[in-house]
C-alpha cells in the first residue's frame, strides 16, 4: 500500500457521508441499537463495533487504520497522549514480579514510569547502554517480559540496533516495544525489523501543528485486542473524535512536512558543524555521529530535531544564546510548524520524586541546546542561528 493511498483513501467510506472528501467528526459518546439482540452482539464484539466512544468511534477508527498501515502493523490504538500510549502498552505486558530491560535514558516520563512507578507493583527495570545489543542480552532475567527501546532518543540521539535486539528477544519470547516518535513510520519501520509494538507521541510530527496531544500504539491484532480490553477501556485515556479528526487532517501532509523539516535540518547541521561557538553536534545522519552507519542502515530519513553543545563553560552564555534567537521560539515539544529552541540550562523539568523540586542542570550537560527545525524558509533560520552564535563568540572574547 503506497503512502498517499493510506493518507488519502484508507478507511474512508465516503459514500456513508455524502461523498464528502473530509470525514465527519462523529462527536458522540453513545450509539443506539434497533433491538436487544443487536445490542448484546455489539457488546460482545465491542473492539470492532460501535457501542460507546470509550471503545470505538468511527472518526477514531479511520485514524487507527491509517496509523496501523503506515507502521505496517495489523492494528493500532490512539490514546490521549504519548505517555498514555507508552504506559498502557507497558502495563499490558507485565504483572507483579516481572522485569523489564530498557534502553538507558528513555523519554523522561517513560523513565519515571519504570524507575519510580512500576516498582510499587513489584515490577523492576534494568536500564542498559543501548549502543551494544549484547547489553540487552546480558540484562535478561528469567522473569523479563519486555525489552523497551527508543531509537534514537530525542535529546542525545543514541541508537539501538533494532533488528539485533528484536532477534535476541524473539528467541526468548520477550515482547519488544519501541518509541518511534522521532522517526515516524516514514523514516523507520520497526515492525519490519522484528519489533512487536511501536509507540508514538503523535503530539509531535504525526499531529504536526502544535495543536493537539495524542499517542499511538501499533501491533498485532491479538496484542491490540489485549490492550483494548485491558488498559485502553479500563483507564479510558482515549483521544476525542475532534482531535482524531485533526490528526487525520495533519497526516495528509506528513510526508511534505517531514521532508521540509529534514532538508532544512541538514543545512542547520552543516552551519553548526562549521561554527567555532559549537563544540559538538548530535544528529544521527551527521557523519560525526558515532552510530552513523547504523542510522543509515535502519533509518530511511532523519528528522528536524537535533542537539548541539555550545562551546562554553558558563551557563549565562547558554541563556544569552537562547534569548538572542529571534525566529526560534523557546519551548518544549517539537514536530510542529514552528522552530523551537530548548536549552538544557533550564534544568530538567521532572520534579524529584521526594522533594518535588525540579532537577537542576547537571554539571556536564548544561551547555546542550536542542533545536527543532520547523517549516520556515531555511535561510531565515540559518541567519537567526548565525547571529546568535556569533553573539556567543563575541561575549566570550569580551
Ligand atoms: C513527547 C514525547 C513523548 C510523550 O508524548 P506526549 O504526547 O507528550 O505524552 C514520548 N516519547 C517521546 C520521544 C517524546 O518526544
Amino acid at each position: 500500500m503506497d503512502v498517499s493511498y493510506i493518507l488519502n483513501e484508507l478507511g474512508e467510506d465516503r459514500h456513508q457521508y455524502f461523498n464528502a472528501i473530509a470525514p465527519p467528526i462523529i462527536q458522540t459518546s453513545n450509539f443506539t441499537f434497533p433491538n436487544v439482540a443487536t445490542m448484546r452482539a455489539d457488546l460482545q464484539h465491542e473492539h470492532d463495533r460501535h457501542f460507546y466512544t470509550r471503545g470505538n468511534n468511527p472518526t477514531v477508527k479511520i485514524l487507527r487504520q491509517k496509523l496501523a498501515a503506515l507502521e505496517g502493523a495489523e492494528d493500532a490504538l490512539v490514546l490521549a497522549s504519548g505517555s498514555a500510549a507508552i504506559g498502557s502498552a507497558v502495563l499490558a505486558n507485565v504483572a507483579q514480579g516481572d522485569h523489564i530491560v530498557s534502553v538507558a535514558k528513555p523519554y523522561s516520563w517513560t523513565e519515571r514510569l519504570m524507575r519510580d512507578y512500576l516498582p510499587r507493583f513489584g515490577v523492576t527495570t534494568t536500564f542498559v547502554d543501548g549502543t551494544d545489543p549484547a547489553n540487552f542480552e546480558r540484562a535478561i532475567q528469567p522473569n523479563t517480559k519486555i525489552i523497551y527501546l527508543e531509537s534514537p532518543n530525542s535529546f542525545t540521539f543514541e541508537l539501538q540496533d533494532i533488528a539485533a535486539v528484536a532477534q535476541i528477544a524473539r528467541s526468548r519470547g520477550i515482547v519488544t516495544m519501541i518509541d518511534n516518535s522521532y522517526c515516524t513510520p516514514l523514516h523507520q519501520r520497526p515492525i519490519e525489523l522484528g519489533i512487536d509494538i511501536t509507540l508514538h507521541s503523535a503530539s509531535k510530527y504525526i499531529g504536526g501543528h502544535s495543536d493537539l496531544v495524542a499517542g499511538v500504539i501499533c501491533g498485532s491484532e491479538a496484542m491490540i485486542r489485549k490492550i483494548f480490553y485491558g488498559e485502553y477501556m479500563t483507564f479510558g485515556g482515549i483521544i476525542s473524535p475532534q482531535n482524531a479528526w485533526l490528526m487525520i487532517r495533519g497526516l495528509r501532509t506528513l510526508p511534505l512536512r517531514l521532508e521540509q523539516s529534514s532538508q532544512s535540518a541538514r543545512q542547520i547541521v552543516a552551519l553548526l558543524e562549521s561554527h567555532p561557538a559549537v563544540s559538538r553536534v548530535y544528529y544521527p545522519f551527521s557523519e560525526t555521529h558515532p552510530q552513523y552507519e547504523l542510522a543509515r542502515r535502519q533509518m530511511t530519513g532523519c528528522g528536524g530535531l537535533l542537539t548541539f553543545s555550545l562551546n562554553t563553560n558558563r551557563i549565562e552564555d547558554v541563556d544569552t544564546f537562547a534569548d538572542s534567537l529571534r525566529r526560534f521560539i523557546l519551548g518544549v515539544s517539537w514536530g510542529g510548524h514552528e522552530s523551537l529552541v530548548f536549552p538544557a540550562s533550564i534544568g530538567f523539568a521532572i520534579p524529584d520524586e521526594n522533594s518535588h523540586e525540579p532537577t537542576p542542570p547537571t554539571q556536564s550537560g548544561f551547555n546542550l541546546v536542542r533545536l527543532y527545525i520547523g517549516l520556515e524558509e531555511p535561510h531565515v533560520l540559518l541567519d537567526d542561528l548565525k547571529q546568535a552564535l556569533d553573539g556567543v563568540l563575541q561575549q566570550s572574547i569580551a
